[in-house]
């Protein structure tokens, strides 16, 4: 079996078949964790994925930083730019869960920080919940100025515009602020 495979990809349960580098299993099923060529050797049942790269895919504690691409009540989906401080083009997104939908946590292409917690499905999952962890950068939902951050929130000094927000100790700390120009 020789088949290019994508960073999520099956490549077989986990019953059947062992994961070597470049391979994660989320509890059922060994996924590619890069983007690469699939090698099965049918003898040991190991399955490995060869690529020219590292090792992109976010682990379990590792912190990443991004943009917030979707957002829902219950949710937000970030599109991971770096990964423990290296810049990241695996592309890949995780999900981080609101506990509080009546509170947002971030909004759409905040600049944010997560701790990954685990694979799930071929989803990663990510907490805000450490107060490093949270909103980098955003800005006025009223008026798109620059805002101050509050302890659970922002305030924007322009149009006096108040918005919840889980913000990071780093708010505004980092260089990642120009991910969002
Ligand atoms: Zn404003």
């Amino acid at each position: 079996m020789t088949d290019f495979v994508m960073p999520g990809d099956k490549l077989g349960l986990i019953e059947e078949i062992e994961g070597g580098p470049n391979t994660f299993d989320d509890g059922e099923t060994i996924r590619a964790s890069s983007a690469g060529m699939v090698d099965l050797d049918k003898k040991s049942r190991l399955v490995h994925v060869r690529n020219g790269r590292q090792l992109s895919i976010p682990k379990k504690g590792d912190i990443v930083i991004g943009t917030v691409a979707m957002m829902l009540p219950s949710m937000i989906a970030v599109a991971i730019h770096y990964l423990n401080g290296k810049p990241n083009s695996s592309g890949v997104e995780c999900i981080c869960q609101n506990p509080d939908r009546k509170r947002i946590i971030a909004r759409m292409n905040d600049v944010v920080a997560l701790k990954i917690e685990t694979h799930l499905n071929g989803t990663i999952h990510a907490t805000i919940d450490d107060p490093e962890l949270g909103v980098l950068f955003t800005k006025c939902n009223a008026c798109s100025g620059n805002v101050v951050p509050l302890r659970n929130g922002v305030k924007c000094p322009n149009c006096g515009y108040m918005e919840d927000r889980k913000i990071s100790t780093n708010y505004e700390k980092s260089d990642f602020v120009k991910l969002r120009d």
